[in-house]
């Protein structure tokens, strides 16, 4: 039998009574867009994470859309990023109207280097063409970044900072959780992220009541939130999360932190058993991971990757392309060796199989296949 890179059938198959029962009750109510599950969603999201407000809406894309639409920016905003993320961190950025701008990242976490992040607003500063106006920092493989620094920094600057949570919903960070780290925080539900639904889905997360405004009017074609709701107020879009999705998540929400938990227990086994030639993963202290993926990094990754699939052992990359070395961002002029740490990492970064249900034999047989394949030299 196959092993799954991530069994979503698993999970499915423990929870089907519930699921099933939610799924039903909002064929039978008939309130598709906007049922009383969203709200209810949104109201146990808030407190899940410790925010006052949380708006669902229709990807993770979208949670970092609309707070950014809501920041009204131009092209001569700067926003900067990881280059070593999902395409959608830059893209939301440039949609929004504003110009993405790189920032290298920790060698160990894999997230926003402050260091050099200070150096590129720095830059930015004295060249004069960009503004710097924000910092979306992303929480890669669902470890959060560090926001005490990148907070200060943004203090210092006066910078908004959009938190990409999309692979680390609920991370430990200290006394708080991912998603509440920045003035806005955005995830998604994504079926493959560590809190899935069975669809396209997202939320954004913040305190600042009146952005919340904004962005519940933004998520409805920018109707008004108080009076006529067929006056629309400014351009928005449509970006609501439908019922059955809502649903779905708050049945998931009830089982994620045991979720967390087994996640947990696969990644230390991995740690346990993996060998030394292997580079592991870093959680910082007073920090937790929701490993959205269980990454290493090994001198030869290509021949290990087909040393696991000869084996039947899925493997993925991600991501084998840095942001701004992809045709996309031709435009910005980068080139090879811009963002040294990314590169690197890029070439040598490879995740295994990840997930709650994945059972103790077959991570020690992942294991020694990782083992068998890096200590062999030809
Ligand atoms: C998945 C992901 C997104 C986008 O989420 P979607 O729900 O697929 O739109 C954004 N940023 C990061 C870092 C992601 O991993």
């Amino acid at each position: 039998m196959a092993i799954p890179f991530i069994d979503l059938k698993k999970q499915y198959k423990e929870h089907d009574a519930d699921i099933d029962a939610a799924v039903l009750r909002v064929l039978e109510h008939g309130q598709y867009i906007m049922g009383p599950e969203v709200k209810e969603l949104e109201s146990q999201l808030a407190q899940y994470i410790g925010v006052k407000h949380a708006i669902s809406c229709s990807s993770g894309t979208d949670a970092l859309i609309l707070p950014l639409m809501a920041k009204s920016l131009t092209t001569s905003d700067a926003v900067f990023t990881s280059p070593f993320t999902f395409f959608a961190s830059a893209e939301s950025i440039s949609l929004a109207g504003a110009t993405p701008v790189f920032v290298d990242i920790d060698p160990k976490t894999y997230n926003l280097d402050p260091v050099d992040l200070e150096k590129k607003i720095n830059q930015v500063k004295e060249e004069g063409k960009l503004r710097p106006k924000g910092i979306v920092p992303v929480d890669l493989f669902g470890i959060a970044a560090d926001y005490q620094k990148i907070q200060m920094i943004a203090t210092k600057f006066d910078l908004f900072v959009l938190e990409d949570a999309a692979q680390s919903f609920g991370a430990k960070y200290h006394d708080d959780k991912a998603c509440g780290l920045g003035d806005i925080g955005a995830t998604s539900f994504y079926p493959a992220k560590p809190l899935g639904c069975y669809g396209d889905g997202g939320a954004i997360f913040t305190n600042d009541t009146n952005l919340y405004e904004t962005m519940t009017s933004l998520r409805v074609h920018g109707q008004a939130v108080t009076g006529d709701k067929y006056d629309n107020v400014r351009i928005g879009t449509n970006a609501r999360m439908d019922t059955i999705q809502a649903a779905i998540l708050l049945e998931k929400l009830k089982f994620y932190d045991q979720e967390i938990e087994k996640r947990n227990l696969v990644a230390s086994l991995y740690n346990k058993n993996l060998s030394e030639a292997v580079k592991l993963p870093t959680v910082p202290q007073n920090q937790g991971s929701v490993w959205a993926q269980y990454s290493i990094q090994v001198a030869d990754r290509d021949k290990l990757k087909q040393d696991l699939t000869k084996k039947g052992i899925p493997t993925a990359i991600f991501y084998p392309i840095p942001i701004h070395l992809s045709t996309a961002y031709s435009h910005l002029g980068h080139k090879v060796g811009d963002f040294p740490v990314t590169e690197l990492v890029s070439n040598h970064i490879i995740s295994l199989p990840m997930h709650p249900y994945l059972d103790e034999s077959t991570i020690g047989l992942i294991c020694d296949a990782v083992n068998a394949s890096v200590s062999h030299h030809t």
